[in-house]
């Protein structure tokens, strides 16, 4: 657990909502997966027994389904989730924040409460076969009739669990003379409507995680526009902002578990450890912690009303770095979880590798912090 209130005001508070919490939790336990139950329909399960105790979308207004409390509560939240091994609250944090920025009045009253009570799954329609790091070259395009409604047509990629979900985030370019960023827009897809098509899948370890999504002349109307036309650019960096903060995904607590397991088993087998391996520990060690200080700077910045922008991708590269050499590290430690059947660490150090890619690829993230942080010239040759 990474001992949050230390560091920010109004910790009485967060510390009787964490009490709350952890006295719920201990009577609600997250269920048993079924035998043949996906991952996100057991998830949604777990979603719905969160959000009947009031756990989801703390830091959401009352009027559109939440708490009305701030982002330091439902970051304390995400962080006792992390700390008990649980899952947190899927995907709900960045999508609802890109409703709450963006979204009309209606669409946060109708939509939001329903996304955060797990009644309505979303998932996210930005990646295309042809652009992924080059989002802006998307080229899904929703042309505007003359009666005022759209005709959608194109095709996204690695919508994760789009086959388990009621909505799609979709971005589609609006205008096709524009430039790239101000030409992208944002709109709520569902997908029962008419001419989309859901595609999974099957990725080489049998998960079924991605699809395709094929949408072909496909009716929305203007009231199912996030925002102003060419907003959709803004929206989606602010979605991929909360994406890349360890601790609103919770991933800090679940990464501090593990560094305490390594440092139990290194000191219990100090003098067995082959060469090198302690000192393999000790970097994932100052990797956490370096990562822990800054998602708390972070967070403060949000407390204190600033606008996500480029940092996010310092947050991304960061955590990437530590949950990779964490994972590695520990099938080093313990190297028994290579032969076990369903061994969590297994499956984990798997997953880890599709941390540089997922949420924007690591080559990117170095790419922003040149040219939109650290001001460097696009050829430094020249
Ligand atoms: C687990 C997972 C879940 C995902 N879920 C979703 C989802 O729900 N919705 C969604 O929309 N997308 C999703 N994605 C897609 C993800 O956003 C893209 O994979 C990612 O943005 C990279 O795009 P790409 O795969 O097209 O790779 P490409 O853009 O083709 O990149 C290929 C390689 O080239 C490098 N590269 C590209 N351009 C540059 C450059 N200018 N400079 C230096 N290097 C460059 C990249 O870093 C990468 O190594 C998911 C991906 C993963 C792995």
């Amino acid at each position: 657990m990474t001992d949050l209130p230390l560091d920010f005001g109004d910790s009485a508070d967060l510390e009787h909502l964490r009490k709350e919490f952890r006295t719920w939790l201990a009577g609600h336990p997250l269920p048993e997966r079924g035998a043949d139950e996906p991952i996100p329909v057991h998830l949604r399960r777990w979603h719905r027994m969160l959000h009947s105790g009031g756990w989801v979308g703390l830091d959401v207004l009352r009027e559109y389904g939440g708490r009305g409390l701030t982002a330091l509560h439902q970051v304390a939240v995400s962080d006792e989730l992390g700390a008990r091994g649980a899952p947190g609250v899927p995907r709900i944090g960045y999508l609802a924040h890109a409703l709450l920025e963006f979204g009309g009045e209606e669409q946060r009253r109708n939509l939001l409460p329903r996304m955060l009570s797990g009644d309505d799954v979303w998932c996210q329609g930005f990646s295309e076969p042809g652009a992924g790091s080059d989002l802006a070259g998307m080229t899904t395009y929703a042309q505007r009739q003359p009666s005022g409604h759209y005709t959608v047509n194109g095709q996204k990629l690695w919508t994760s669990y789009a086959q388990y979900s009621e909505y799609c985030l979709l971005l589609a370019r609006t205008d096709r003379t524009a430039p790239a960023h101000a030409s992208i827009s944002a709109f709520v897809l569902p997908l029962s409507r008419a001419g989309v098509t859901v595609r999974p899948l099957r990725a080489a370890n049998g998960d079924d995680e991605f699809c395709e999504l094929f949408l072909d002349n496909v009716h929305l109307e203007q009231s199912e526009r996030i925002g102003a036309e060419g907003d959709g650019w803004a929206l989606a960096m602010t979605t991929v902002s909360y994406e890349r903060n360890a601790l609103d995904t919770g991933h800090l607590s679940k990464y501090g578990l593990l560094i305490e397991r390594l440092r139990r088993r290194a000191h219990a087998h100090r003098e067995s450890l082959p060469d090198g391996l302690l000192s393999q520990i000790g970097r994932c060690v100052v990797d956490y912690h370096v990562l822990v200080a800054h998602a708390r700077r972070r967070t403060a910045e949000r407390l204190a009303g600033k606008a996500a922008g480029p940092e996010s991708s310092i947050d991304k590269l960061l955590m990437t770095r530590a949950e990779q050499r964490l994972y590695e590290t520990a099938l080093k430690v313990f190297p028994e979880e290579l032969y076990a059947d369903g061994g969590e660490v297994l499956s984990d150090y798997f997953y880890s590798r599709a941390a540089s890619v997922y949420g924007g690829t690591s080559q990117i993230q170095r790419n922003i912090i040149a040219k939109r942080l650290l001001r460097l010239p696009a050829d430094h040759r020249a």
